[in-house]
């Protein structure tokens, strides 16, 4: 059977190592036979992404999203290499560690203003650079968490910033809405991965989610992955503006 990714060719910004969701979400793509591109952060990351990429058949460019040049040389270098996109998975967030352990109300202007840039503004950016590959229409998706609309305790600065990528991507999918280019959120429940691991007490909120979501237990990197082809795919192709939980359940409950 085809692969429901079959002819498509997709970009994954923020394959760290194989812990991050990022890299879950590139082998489903692969899995469903997509053509992958993916990103490293700098020469620190280039050695280990393009193991990875190269385990996956996929080509890895570098692009730090806090840089625009190199964004416009990513969309360059992609456009002599496959001419389009049909899929950009955009699974990027930082925050400084200071910020995601003490009082919120102590977050300094620059963390705030950091954690803004790197975590929602850069979808902005990379929807701006990539949309013109998108000729044929396409499917943009990045990854929120819960905190972006209710209190979880040291995700603070991370949380706002979670907001404003949500309505970012509200206001994006009704820019590209009109060119058929569709932009979602996964909002993943919490998973152990180098950027969790920044967050003061992150295994509270493990505990937390096993003990409480209606499933009782914590979300699967592949159960987000999986999430992440449909909306990539034509299945989805009446899917935007969207803010899909992938949690257990966790979001819904009260008590
Ligand atoms: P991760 O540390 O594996 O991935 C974060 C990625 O962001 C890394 O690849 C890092 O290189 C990249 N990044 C940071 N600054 C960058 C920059 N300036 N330019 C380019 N890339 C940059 O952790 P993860 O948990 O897989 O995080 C991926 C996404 O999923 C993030 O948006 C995170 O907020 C979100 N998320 C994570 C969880 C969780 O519990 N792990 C839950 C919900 C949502």
């Amino acid at each position: 059977m085809p692969g429901l990714l079959e002819g498509k060719t997709a970009l994954v910004l923020g394959v760290a190592n194989r812990w991050s969701l990022a890299y879950a979400i590139a082998q489903a793509l692969k899995r469903e036979s997509a053509d992958l591109i993916l990103t490293f952060q700098g020469d620190r990351q280039r050695q280990g992404v393009e193991q990875l990429a190269e385990e996956l058949s996929a080509a890895a460019l570098p692009c730090d999203v806090t840089q625009e040049e190199e964004l416009g040389l990513l969309a360059e270098a992609i456009k002599t290499r496959s001419g389009r996109l049909d899929a950009v998975v955009h699974s990027i967030a930082f925050a400084g560690k200071e910020d995601l352990s003490r009082p919120f109300v102590e977050t300094s202007r620059g963390g705030f203003l950091l954690a803004q840039e790197v975590s929602a503004y850069s979808l902005v950016s990379v929807a701006r650079a990539v949309a013109p590959l998108m000729a044929g229409g396409g499917s943009i998706l990045t990854l929120s968490y819960l905190g972006a609309t209710r209190v979880v305790p040291n995700y603070n600065v991370m949380g706002v910033a979670k907001a404003a990528l949500e309505a970012t991507v509200r206001y994006l999918a009704s820019d590209l809405g009109p060119s058929g280019i569709r932009v979602n959120a996964i909002s993943a429940g919490p998973v152990k991965t180098a950027s969790a691991r920044g967050v003061k007490d992150f295994s509270k909120v493990l505990d937390a989610v096993a003990e409480r979501a209606p499933l009782r237990r914590n979300t699967e990197p592949a159960e987000v992955a999986d999430t992440a082809v449909f909306l990539a795919s034509d299945l989805a192709r009446g899917v935007t503006g969207n803010v899909i939980f992938v949690d257990a359940g966790f979001q819904i409950m009260g008590l």
